[in-house]
């Protein structure tokens, strides 16, 4: 596979290793970056600003379709504000949206090139869809179930990426050490069906 696709689904898999909390489905908003990030709707963000939409994508209203990331310098550090559209978009394609923003910011883009595009995917579907994960939650799930509904619906991700996941699977035995200590973290997370015992 193309390494920086592999980069991209590392650095996904290390910014959910580095959380406090293994909460799934995975919320980027509630998600903490080793750097700043600031998550808003776009309506939001111009009431709060006073800038006017035009003002903010300089013309280009294609970039506001699902959303964009703003930088600003702040002395010698860098400040993202990711942008998403609340009003055009589901709930999944907004999350879909801020995971590929950060991974945008994760990989130090400069500019959305078709490459760029493809990595900040991969990036965003591991985040939200970790392959280990994904291939766990199959190997507990009834026969009977629908496993693209299924993933979907534990993933809060779109049926679209959750059929691509189904066909991208891989076998245990070649899951990477991070692979493992992901599972192994957020595992506990995955709906389970056998009984828990209450204690208190
Ligand atoms: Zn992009």
């Amino acid at each position: 596979m193309n390494p920086e696709i592999l980069r991209a689904k590392q650095l996904a898999r290390e910014l959910l290793l580095s959380q406090k909390s293994t909460r799934l489905p995975v919320s980027v908003e509630r998600l903490s970056f080793d750097r700043s990030v600031l998550i808003d709707s776009l309506e939001h963000y111009c009431v709060m600003t006073g800038s006017t939409v035009r003002q903010l994508c300089a013309g280009n209203m294609a970039a506001l379709k699902d959303g964009c990331t703003l930088v600003r310098q702040r002395g010698d550090r860098k400040v993202y504000v990711i942008l998403y559209n609340a009003r055009a978009n589901s709930v999944r394609r907004q999350s879909f949206t801020l995971a590929h923003e950060v991974g945008h910011i994760y990989l130090e883009h400069e500019d959305d090139d078709p490459e760029s595009e493809r990595q900040a995917d991969a990036f965003a579907a591991e985040l939200l869809l970790p392959q280990v994960l994904a291939a766990k939650f199959l190997g507990g799930l009834a026969v009977e179930a629908d496993p693209v509904a299924a993933l979907a619906q534990t993933f809060a991700v779109s049926q679209s990426m959750a059929r691509q996941r189904l066909l991208s699977s891989v076998m245990e035995a070649n899951y990477t050490a991070q692979e493992k200590e992901l599972l192994a973290r957020y595992e506990i997370a995955l709906p389970c069906r056998d009984e828990p015992t209450l204690i208190y």
